[in-house]
Parts: C-alpha cells; structure tokens; sequence
C-alpha cells in the first residue's frame, strides 16, 4: 500500500502566537490532566499509569520561538500546582513536583532549542535519536529523580518507590503522545481519515483494538505476541502517526482491562503496581518497535519521491528537446529513443527500439562512426561524427551530427552508449559551401582573370618547384616564352575590349598544347605568356612552341596592322639542366632573350635561346 503522509510544514497562517487564550488553555490541560493522573493514584492505591500532561506542554512548545517557553512552562506549573493543591497536595509539595515536570518538559524540548520554529518530524532518524535522548530517557530520568529525592525528604518516601513509577509513566506519555500531537498540529492525523485513506486506517484501528481485546480480556494465555503484527500493520498501513494513534486506543484499552484484573499481566504473580509495570514496559516496546520501522519506511518513500522528481525533470529535459537522445547497450541495440525522433528519423521513436543503432547510415560514412566508437572505447570521454541515415518517412538521405559518451559506472550494470543526436543538413551544408568558396577562393587567386590560365604569381612557384624538384630527379627543364606581335597596334585600331577578347582566344590555344600533367601555361604579363615543359628537351620545346604558332595563327584574328592581316606569336625557347648553386631566373632571361630573337628576326617565329 502507498503510503504518503503530507509534510511538516507549518503554514505562514498557522504559526503560533503566544495568545493569551493560547497560555490559558495549557494551563488549563496540564492541571485537569495532571488532576486526573493524581486523582487516579490517589484513589484505591492505584498509581498513575501515564503522564501525558507533560506531553501536552512539549508538544505545545514544540513549533514556538524560544522566548515564549519560559512563559509557557510557567503556565503549566500554575495549573499542576493548583491542581495538586485542588486535590490536598502539601502547597511545598505542589510546586516541588510541578517543577520537577517543568524540567522534564524543558530538557525533553533541548534538542529543539536553535530552530523551534519547526515542528520536529518523528519520522526522520536524527529527530527520533534526540527524542529517545532527551524526551524519552533524560527529561523524566532527571526529573523522576529530582521528584524522588524531594518527597524523600518532605513524606520520607522511599526513592525507588517515586522513580519507579514516576520513570515509565512520563517516559510512555512522551513517547506516545507528543508525536501523536505534533502530527495533530501538522495535520497529518487529518490524513489518516482523508477519502482515500480513512476505510484502511478504520480497519487497521479496529482490528488493533479486536486484537487488544482478545489478548486482555482473558487471563489463561500469555498471547501478547499478537499484538505485534497488528502494531506493524498499522505502521505499514497509516505510517507513524497511525500506528501511535493504535497504540495510544489499544493502550487505554490494555489499562482499563488489566485495572479490571483481566488480562496476560495477571499471570505474573505479584500487585497492581508490578502488573502495571509490566503493562507499560509492554506498550513502550510497542512505541520503540513502531519509530525505527515508520521511520525506515518514510526515508524510502522519501528517497522514492525524490528519485521521481529527478526521473519526471530529466524525462522532460529529454523529451522535449529538439536534440534526440539515444541509449545503446553493449552490442549498439538502442534501448531508449526520445521523442525528436519524429523529425529526425520520421518515425515514432518505439519503431526504433531494440534495432541496431547504426543500421540504416550511409555506407560510405560508417568508418566515422566506428572510429568514434574506437575513441571511447580507448578512454576518450566523448566522441562525434557526422553521417546520413536512411529517413523512414520519405527513404531520403538524412546529415545527422552525432555526440556520443560511453557510459559506466555503479548505475549500469554494462557498458551503455548515450548519444545526442541533431540535425545536421545546415551544418553540413554550410561546410560543403565553405568548401566550394574556399576552392573557388584558391582558384581565383591562382589563375589570370582575364585569360583564365594560371596567373604570374602560380608561375613563378610552379617553376620554382620544377627546378628543384629536377635539380633532385635529374632531368631538363624547358620554358617557352610568348609575346604577341604588334599588340599595341592591335588595341589601337581594335580598341581595347577587342584586345582582351583575343588575348583570352590566344591563352586558351596556348593552354591546349600544355598537355602533360605537369606542363603549365600562364600569363606572363600584358600579351605575354610562359609555358612551363618539365622534362623536354630543346628539339621537344622547340616541336610544342611551333605548334602554338601554328595554333595561334590558324585562330585567324584580323589584324590590320600585321604583316600578314592576322594576330601572330613570336616564340622564345630555352631549356636548361638545373645544377645545385643555380637558379631558374638564368632559364627566363634564357628564354626572353630567345623572344627578343625572334622579334627580331621577323616575328612570327620560334627561336632557340643559344
Ligand atoms: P611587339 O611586337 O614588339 O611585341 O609589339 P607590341 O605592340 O606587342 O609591344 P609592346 O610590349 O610595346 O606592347 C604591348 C601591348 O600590349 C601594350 C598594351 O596595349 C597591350 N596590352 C598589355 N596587356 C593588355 C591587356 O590586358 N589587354 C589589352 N587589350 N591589351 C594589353
Ligand atoms: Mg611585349
Ligand atoms: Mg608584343
């Protein structure tokens, strides 16, 4: 059975006040009760089987500012020494015994003296340590013994006699009753007869007291033993309040038939007073069973709601995220898929679970996955990876940025693998498009604007490389050299756009005859342009170079000014074995002087650098 009993809690409205109805009324408590525990000792010789005045009082205290004890003890004093002096009591005698009880009452409530305020909860292991301790032991085993000694001296009586029944009877009505009153003021004995509660606590209530009757209306069996299971019933049923309220009915119950002389205590030989003995060390144990047990069962219903909350705060973390959380185990089965795995994945996370996590990604992106798990499994605290599932809604390929963590540890009895898991389509694409503008980026600042070959700057690294890389291999470098004929007279009668448009046609045809993976052709500057041959000799540049002209002329661009009517090439050759010590500045002056050759020997020629 579900057992939650509200909180402690003392609401802004119900914080007491010391009113003066308030002070008038423990006064008034403590006498009557005080009277009536006196009246029925005094009668027939019986003694007092509980004291429960002093109860009242700490209860009362219990909950309050410090400063208004004082005030309330007092109080209570007033009406236990009027009550005693009511019934004949010697008027020294009365203030004596009323003070023992006031120092019961204050060393009972000690351990509540920095926080007062709070009602104390009989259902937490701290509270219950320093209720046995102080309410339970010390208070009525110091003022049992201040009592003792004081009617020793005044009547003579003999000191055992006092403690001996002064001791249990306080000790039992502090332990009964002030958690019993406390809990009334927090009301949670209320809750025992709330609608879902009061048909369970009826039936645990009146079954303890059948029990009681059984056992204490006869006088053949020692069957006390029966109580306890109804005693732990009730605690199981109706928590600590509930089971002291059974204690506190079955306990009055126990007293009337055992004064009656019925009952397992008349089986021991011997008086009321050692039958009563024995009937309160009874109930005491019952009391003493009932704390640790309830006390038991509230921390665990504690620690349950707790675990609750965490589980309801970290569900809804979870859950409604747009991130998807994922839980494998050991061999990748998902044992737990979050909502967003509607969008994610386009269906309901359940058609998901118990499948294999990884089971429909793009072939060509499981090596990331495995190399994430690689990570973690070699002791990295986490891993990421992006990759495309197959989606189950339209079978379209889904970008997925993957967080993975390994999880270990007292909780899970196996390795499991939590991953986060979001949409990765805008981030995947922003990096294919960083990817294409840095290419472009590179691309641009390698080739010629206008000309769309490579520009001087890639030139001159090209050939830089080349050298060294033969001075290395061994082997021949050759560079061609091209200056377009009469280009200024061209612009002149063309005009410039037109210059431009047949420096892009001459490039271009230029470029075709580049061919091997290592040939470049580049703009030089203005109509000039350069070929780079690696590994070509002289008769090989000299064969390329001629081809261009030929090339250049079959293009058939008017030219007016030309000796021809065309747009003509003139070409310089050079090819050189780089040495160590050398550099490849000597191949372009080799080459230029060649072009200078060639414009003047007539132009539209290749000439060979000498
Ligand atoms: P030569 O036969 O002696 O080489 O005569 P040339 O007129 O070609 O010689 P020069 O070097 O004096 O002239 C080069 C001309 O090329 C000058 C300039 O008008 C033209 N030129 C250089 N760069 C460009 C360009 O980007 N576009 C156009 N349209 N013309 C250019
Ligand atoms: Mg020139
Ligand atoms: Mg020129």
């Amino acid at each position: 059975m579900q057992l939650v009993e509200p909180a402690l809690n003392l609401s802004a409205q119900s914080r007491p006040r010391a009113a003066k109805w308030h002070l008038f009324a423990i006064a008034l408590a403590s006498g009557v009760l005080a009277a009536a525990a006196m009246w029925f000792s005094h009668s027939a010789g019986r003694i007092s089987p509980v004291w429960l005045g002093n109860a009242v009082v700490l209860s009362v205290l219990l909950g309050r500012p410090r400063e208004q004890w004082p005030l309330f003890l007092f109080c209570a004093m007033l009406g236990n020494v009027i009550a005693s002096l009511v019934l004949r009591d010697m008027p020294l005698l009365a203030l004596g015994m009323a003070f023992c009880n006031a120092i019961e009452i204050w060393i009972a409530a000690m351990p509540w003296r920095d926080h007062a305020e709070r009602l104390p909860d009989f259902t937490r292991f701290q509270i219950l340590r320093h209720f046995a301790l102080s309410g339970m032991l010390l208070g009525p085993a110091v003022s049992g013994m201040m009592a003792s000694t004081m009617l020793w001296l005044l009547v003579g009586k003999p000191l055992w006699d006092t403690f001996s029944v002064w001791y249990p009877a306080d000790a039992l009505g502090l332990a009964v009753l002030t958690p019993l009153l406390v809990s009334l003021r927090a009301r949670q004995v209320a809750w025992l007869f709330s609608p879902a509660q009061w048909r369970s606590s009826v039936l645990w209530l009146s079954g303890t007291l059948g029990v009681t009757a059984l056992v204490f209306s006869q006088n053949r069996y020692p069957i006390l033993f029966l109580c306890i299971p109804a005693v732990l019933g009730c605690v199981f049923s109706m928590g600590l309040h509930g089971a002291l309220l059974a204690v506190v009915l079955g306990g009055a119950l126990a007293l009337w038939l055992t004064l009656a002389g019925h009952g397992p205590m008349m089986l021991v030989a011997g008086d009321n007073t050692s039958h009563m003995l024995l009937l309160q060390g009874f109930i005491l144990t019952c009391v003493l069973m009932i704390f640790p047990v309830a006390a038991t069962l509230a921390e665990r219903q504690r620690l349950e709601a707790r675990l609750r909350q965490r589980e309801t705060r970290f569900r809804m973390m979870t859950e409604s995220s747009d991130d998807m959380t994922v839980l494998l185990d050991k061999q990748r089965t998902r044992v737990y898929v979050s909502p967003a795995a509607r969008a994610l994945y386009g269906c309901e996370p359940a058609q998901l679970l118990g499948l294999q996590a990884f089971s429909n990604v793009h072939p060509d992106d499981l090596p990331h996955i495995e190399a994430a798990f690689e990570a973690l499994n070699s002791g990295d605290e986490s891993a990421s990876s992006t990759y495309r599932i197959k989606r189950l809604d339209s079978g379209e390929w889904q970008w997925i940025d993957a967080l993975y963590r390994r999880m270990q540890g007292r909780e899970f009895s196996e390795v499991r693998y939590l991953l986060n898991l979001r949409d990765g389509t805008q981030q995947k694409e922003a990096q294919l498009a960083l990817e294409a503008a840095n290419k472009h980026l590179i691309t641009l600042a390698s080739m010629d604007g206008l000309t769309r070959v490579a520009n001087r700057h890639t030139f001159d690294l090209k050939l830089t490389q080349e050298w060294q890389r033969t001075i290395r291999s061994g082997g021949v470098v050759g560079l061609l050299f091209i200056d377009v004929d009469h280009f200024k007279l061209f612009n002149d009668q063309y005009g410039h756009p037109m210059g431009d448009q047949a420096l892009y046609q001459i490039a271009q045809t230029i470029e075709d005859f580049a061919q091997r993976p290592e040939d470049l052709a580049a703009r030089y500057g203005g109509e000039e342009f350069a070929v780079i041959l690696p590994d070509t000799d002289i008769v090989g540049c000299f064969e390329v170079a001629e081809r261009i002209r030929k090339a250049v002329l079959d293009l058939r661009i008017p030219h007016g000014s030309s000796d021809n009517g065309q747009i003509t090439i003139s070409i310089g050759a050079a090819c050189m074995y780089p040495l160590l010590g050398h550099d490849q500045a000597e191949l372009v002056k080799r080459a230029d002087t060649a072009v200078y050759q060639a414009k003047a020997t007539g132009r539209n020629r290749v000439s060979v650098a000498g």
